[in-house]
């Protein structure tokens, strides 16, 4: 591998050893950014990814360390399922909408346009005052709940 590969440099960078695994996690995570995994997603999702299997224990410690570093970001659905994604880079607050009953977790920059880039900015603002007093390594998640259009007018079987 060479020093320039943008994940070894990423790993690097966090103080992660660059294992074939951290590589196989990490690179996913980046290729699918909009898409938030659980634990046994992401096992599923690498798994059909001919690379050499991965084990259930090696997989969820590193998560857990990519997550430490703040590589990935962990939010609890509303099953308190944990799940993970690529850590947003430009946009600072992803906002997503969490139905309450399917449970299907979809980004909502779509749905909100306009009022999207304002919530960046007013997250931006947030932590730039934060980094100014002295926090560090911070994220941020916006996060909406409630039923989703499909749920609410009964247009899937997949409601109950
Ligand atoms: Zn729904």
């Amino acid at each position: 591998m060479t020093s320039s590969d943008p994940i070894d440099t990423l790993l690097s960078a966090h103080g992660l050893r660059r294992t074939s695994a951290a590589r196989l996690v990490l690179g996913w995570l980046l290729a699918h950014p909009d898409t938030s995994y659980t634990h046994a997603q992401l096992q599923l999702a690498l798994a059909g990814d001919d690379a050499q299997e991965l084990d259930r224990v090696t997989l969820y410690r590193l998560i857990d360390r990519l997550t430490q570093v703040g590589l990935l970001l962990c939010r609890v659905d509303s099953n308190r399922v944990r799940r993970y994604q690529a850590m947003p880079v430009s946009v600072h607050a992803a906002p997503h909408f969490e139905c309450q009953s399917c449970h299907r977790d979809r980004s909502l920059a779509g749905a909100l346009q306009a009022s999207a880039g304002d919530l960046d900015k007013a997250a931006q603002t947030a932590l730039e005052t934060l980094k100014a007093l002295g926090y560090q390594g911070l994220s941020m998640d916006f996060a909406v709940r409630g039923v989703c259009v499909e749920c609410a007018t009964g247009s899937t079987d997949a409601a109950p």
